[in-house]
């Protein structure tokens, strides 16, 4: 199964209610068309706007009686779903879901495979779901009588204050938004729209067993589950891009990209002017015969999306902000039509990749830790590719390469003083012996973002043991900038925010 160059949708904006309630600007940082939508369902009305790519968004909306689906992303498992749920081939996502809701009622969402945001309508409730890693953020406004849902937090900002809403168990409160809740990962929430009372349904959750396996198997198993999960995320016409680093997860994804692919691959690299990897993708480039592409950003322009990789990832958290700035710099500078971006986003996570020493105990530790506390960070958001019209996916975060590289056990982790030995042994065959041995160097340190953040937080007058606390500070401010405060990040200096932040001290 392959899929089309772009979904059917990207996002929405959903109001549902019983009698009447404004519908917030659909402020999206997702590039794309808007398209709106009114259906008066038996017990209440749903007014959307879907920021999709294409023509027109059919696909990613569907009515069935008295049940509505809006659905923002794809699936990846369509072939089982057809299979049980007996649909025409030609049946989109958001009517396979809709198929499945009749069939299982909410436990529809356990069945999908994807990286998507639904939401269903029917009778008095509305049912917001995440995937199982959440790639996809959802957040919902309840109150009485009307229930705000977007996939962009931004949109909802407008509305205010959420009245007499009951409480929300699980979802996490946001920051400057009070009233708004995130739908956490591989849940769904139950909403009643005429009380406003909301139940929380768990759909997916991370592995907490840990499988012993042969050698062979493990590697065999790894080899399969991945290259299925990138061949799900392949174009059925045209060319994938994969931005390739040169180290072991993306150049795996190039490799299997390569064999699967019958248009060809192209890859691109970025760097910027303090660093790059550009020799270590070149290698893998060269010997996968790929279409390769060298990107290099200056590191002032780079720091200057500080502010709208924080308005697309809506993210508080700097780590992550670090991470995701030189990608966004990256997608940004992807040009021509829109492209199915692949990408090594996230093996570190269940296979423990960021941690350098030897001690098996800790090694499941820190797994189960990761795998414990990602959700929220928005690391997979599409929108961060999707602010330049393309559309991102992580095969090392398919439901069932998760579930299978987060329950090996340590020791096929780490193995031989190798870190992600099980996944390096599942691609040497197809990769150099330099890239399958190449230990991980993180995007944030390849191309030298951390170390430019941090030297234009000293510039600014930070002393050195302020450094971590004040890049903390700056990417809080511009989410209150950017994402509460509807500024737009084009209009944000950010030597201006720090120098504001160094200025008021320690409050
Ligand atoms: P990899 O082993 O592929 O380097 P990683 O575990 O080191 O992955 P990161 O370096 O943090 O993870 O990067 C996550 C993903 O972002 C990579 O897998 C790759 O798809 C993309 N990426 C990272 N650095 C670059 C780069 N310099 N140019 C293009 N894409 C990159
Ligand atoms: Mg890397």
């Amino acid at each position: 199964m392959t899929q089309t160059v772009l979904p059917a949708a990207f996002g929405f904006l959903a109001s549902a209610h019983s009698g009447g309630g404004p519908i917030p600007t659909a402020a999206f940082a997702t590039r794309g068309r808007h398209t709106r939508l009114s259906e008066r369902l038996h017990g209440q009305t749903v007014d959307a706007v879907l920021v999709h790519p294409g023509a027109g968004p059919c696909a990613a909306h569907a009515t069935d009686g008295d049940v509505l689906v809006l659905f923002a992303g794809e699936i990846y498992n369509r072939d089982e779903i057809h299979g049980t749920v007996g649909s025409p081939a030609s049946a989109s996502d958001a009517e396979l879901v809709s198929g499945l809701f009749e069939k299982y009622g909410p436990h529809a969402f356990r069945l999908v495979n994807g990286r998507y945001a639904a939401l269903l309508v029917t009778g008095t409730r509305v049912l917001a779901a995440t995937d199982h890693a959440g790639s996809v953020p959802l957040y919902v406004r309840p109150e009485p009588g009307h229930v705000l849902a977007a996939t962009e937090v931004k949109v909802l900002a407008e509305a205010g204050a959420a009245e007499g809403g009951a409480p929300v168990p699980g979802p996490r409160r946001l920051r400057g938004l009070p009233g708004v809740h995130r739908v956490p990962a591989g849940t769904v929430l139950d909403v009643r729209v005429d009380t406003g009372e909301v139940t929380a349904h768990r759909t997916w959750v991370p592995p907490v067993h840990r499988l012993l396996m042969e050698e062979d198997e493990a590697v065999n198993s790894v080899r399969a589950a991945l290259e299925k999960a990138v061949i799900r995320r392949l174009p059925g016409a045209g060319r994938p891009l994969v931005v390739l680093s040169g180290g072991i997860d993306s150049s795996a994804v190039a490799a299997l990209s390569v064999g699967a692919a019958t248009a060809g691959v192209d890859t691109l690299s970025m760097g910027t002017d303090v660093s790059n990897e550009f020799p270590q993708a070149r290698v893998v480039a060269d010997h996968l015969r790929s279409e390769h592409r060298e990107i290099t950003v200056g590191s002032e322009d780079l720091l200057a999306l500080l502010p709208h990789t924080v308005h697309a990832a809506e993210s508080v958290d700097p780590e992550v902000i670090e991470y995701l700035l030189p990608l966004t710099a990256l997608y940004r500078r992807i040009d021509g039509p829109p492209r199915r971006v692949l990408t090594g986003y996230g093996a570190d996570i269940p296979l423990g990749g960021m941690h350098r020493e030897d001690r098996l105990p800790n090694l499941d530790t820190a797994v189960a830790f990761d795998m414990d506390t990602f959700d929220g960070l928005n690391e997979m958001s599409p929108v961060l590719s999707a602010v330049s019209g393309h559309w991102s996916t992580h095969p090392y975060w398919d439901r069932e390469v998760l579930e299978l590289l987060t329950s090996l056990e340590a020791g096929l982790k780490r193995r031989y003083g190798r870190d992600k030995w099980v996944l390096r042994a599942a691609m040497a065959d197809l990769l150099p012996a330099e890239t399958v041995t190449r230990p991980k160097l993180g995007v944030h340190e390849g191309s030298g973002t951390t170390a430019s953040f941090s030297l234009l937080v000293r510039r600014a007058g930070a002393a050195e043991d302020e450094v971590a606390a004040v890049k903390a500070r700056v990417v809080q401010r511009l989410f209150d900038l950017t994402v509460v405060g509807g500024v737009h990040p084009d209009a944000v200096v950010v030597e201006e925010v720090i120098g504001k932040i160094l200025a008021e001290g320690g409050r």
